[in-house]
C-alpha cells in the first residue's frame, strides 16, 4: 500500500513523504493513532527570491501550496480509509473542528513535530522547521492513521542555527526572541505568535532557505544555457 500511496502523491505534486511511528507520544498528541504521514511540498526558488527581495507581503505560492498540502492530506486519509483502516487528515479544515486552540494558537501534534521525528530538520530560532536541503521553504501537512505502514523515525537533529540571528533581526514585528530551541521548550520562549503578522520574511531570509534558493536558481540557469 505504501508504494501505491507514494506514487499517487508524487503524481499529484508532493515532493516528499515521511512515515513515522508516533505511538510513543501522549494520547493527547497522537489521539490513539500509531502512525503519522508527513506530506511536504517545496516552495519554488523563484518565489523565495521574490519574497526575500520585495518589500511587500506575498502569500500567493505559499497559500496555494499550503492549501494543496491540506487537500492532499484529506485525499490520503480517504485513500487509507478505502483500504479498510482509520485515518485522520490534519488539514486546516479538519483541525478547526475542536483540534486547533484559538487562544493559545496550538494543535496537539504540529506538522513540524512529525518532521522532527522523521529527522527532516530542526526547530530554528524562527520557530519554523529548518531543513538542510530546503531551509524552511516548505508547506507541510500530516495524516494520522492505524494502517500498518513501514516507519522511518530518525535521530533528533539539534538546531544548526549557531550564532545566526538573521530571522530575529529581519522580523518587522520584532517577535522572534533569538532563543535556541530545545526539546520540550515552550514555544512562547522562541516567538510571540500573537503578534506575528505571517509576513514570511523569517522563512525566506534564513540562510538555509537562501542556500536552497541559490543552489536551485544556479541549476535553472545552467539548464537554460544548454
Ligand atoms: S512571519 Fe514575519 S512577523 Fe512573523 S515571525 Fe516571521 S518575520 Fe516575524
Ligand atoms: S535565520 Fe538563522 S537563526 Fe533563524 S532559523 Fe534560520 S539559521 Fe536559525
Amino acid at each position: 500500500m505504501v508504494n501505491e500511496l507514494i506514487y499517487e502523491l508524487n503524481t499529484r505534486g508532493v515532493d516528499f513523504i515521511k512515515v513515522v511511528d508516533i505511538s510513543m507520544l501522549s494520547k493527547k498528541e497522537n489521539r490513539g493513532y500509531n502512525i503519522a504521514i508527513l506530506i511536504g511540498i517545496v516552495l519554488s526558488p523563484d518565489y523565495i527570491l521574490r519574497i526575500s527581495k520585495e518589500n511587500k507581503v506575498d502569500h500567493s505560492e505559499f497559500g496555494e501550496k499550503e492549501d494543496k498540502a491540506g487537500d492532499l492530506s484529506e485525499w490520503t486519509a480517504d485513500f487509507i480509509i478505502k483500504k479498510g483502516y482509520k485515518a485522520f487528515a490534519q488539514s486546516d479544515r479538519n483541525l478547526i473542528h475542536g483540534f486547533f486552540d484559538e487562544i493559545t494558537k496550538t494543535t496537539p501534534l504540529p506538522h513540524k513535530k512529525v518532521g522532527i521525528l522523521a529527522g527532516l530538520g530542526w526547530i530554528g530560532k524562527s520557530n519554523l522547521l529548518v531543513t538542510s536541503e530546503y531551509g524552511s521553504a516548505l508547506c507541510l501537512c500530516t495524516v494520522l492513521t492505524n494502517a500498518p505502514l513501514p516507519t522511518e523515525n530518525r535521530k533528533l537533529i539539534m538546531p544548526k542555527c549557531g550564532e545566526c540571528t538573521v530571522c530575529k533581526d529581519i522580523c518587522p514585528s520584532s517577535v522572534i526572541h533569538g532563543t535556541t530551541w530545545e526539546p520540550g521548550m515552550n514555544r512562547d520562549l522562541i516567538v510571540d505568535v500573537y503578534n506575528c503578522t505571517g509576513c514570511l520574511k523569517c522563512l525566506a531570509s534564513c540562510p538555509w532557505t537562501q542556500k536552497y534558493m541559490d543552489n536551485n536558481i544556479a541549476k535553472q540557469d545552467q539548464c537554460k544555457s544548454y
